[in-house]
């Protein structure tokens, strides 16, 4: 049995790129977490300051449901600013993953990846890999970065794009993860935005063809320590 974290940065992430490799994780007996940075929501607002309290707890509402469909065992919700990760100091980050790395100590880590064009992902690679350098005796043995569709493919710079090389085969478990975005009211889109379920089954689809099953999730590896 291994601990698994997903260090996201907003509600939907921790679905979008890795939901059906974590209910896959969760029938193999592992015990997984996923940890939500950001509140996920104010960049929405004409002014940033005014936080809609209920809009935020209805999200916050809606990702507590959709860690049950996956499996989670336990979802964890911070409160940092949505799309302003950069306004903050990157120590500040660090320092909240690394008390939830003391508190899981999880085998696993899936994260976002690094050339994505939202800046709270960027924000939150740059800190994952900080607070996951293998100084202690506790490492981190496996950190994998996932896709983030509407994020990962709209960074058109090839220097930093995705080569996933690791490949998880979802075909079990890709119902689950439609299931979870469909519950994801306000973050779920139409066809043929990348958040729409026709364009997640095109993607796993695709994933799945470059391995030969039928649904994958694909991933590139931070590092792997045997
Ligand atoms: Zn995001």
């Amino acid at each position: 049995m291994k601990n698994i974290l997903v260090i996201a940065a907003h509600p939907d992430d921790e679905i979008l790129g890795v939901g059906a490799t974590v209910a896959k994780h969760v029938n193999n007996g592992d015990r997984c977490f996923a940890l939500v940075l950001g509140e996920g929501i104010t960049s929405r607002y004409e002014n940033k300051n005014q936080v809609n309290n209920i809009e935020v707890e209805d999200l916050h509402k809606d990702a507590n449901g959709v860690a049950k469909i996956i499996g989670y065992e336990d979802l964890y919700l911070e409160n940092l600013p949505d799309n302003r990760f950069d306004s903050l100091n990157l120590l500040d980050i660090i320092k909240v993953i690394e008390a939830y790395l003391n508190k899981l100590k999880p085998d696993i880590i899936y994260t976002h990846h690094g050339g994505d064009l939202n800046i709270d992902h960027k924000k939150i690679y740059e800190a994952v890999l900080t607070a996951t350098r293998p100084i202690n005796k506790e490492q981190v043995k496996e950190i994998y970065c996932f896709e983030t569709v509407s994020s990962t493919e709209w960074n058109f710079e090839y220097k930093n794009s995705f080569r996933p090389n690791y490949f998880v085969d979802v075909t079990e478990t890709l119902n689950k993860k439609l299931k979870a975005m469909k519950y994801y009211k306000s973050e779920i889109r139409d066809f043929p935005h990348p958040r729409s379920l026709e364009s997640l089954v095109a993607s796993a689809k695709v994933w799945g063809s470059v391995i030969g099953v039928k649904y994958a999730e694909a991933f590139e590896v931070v590092r792997i320590i045997t």
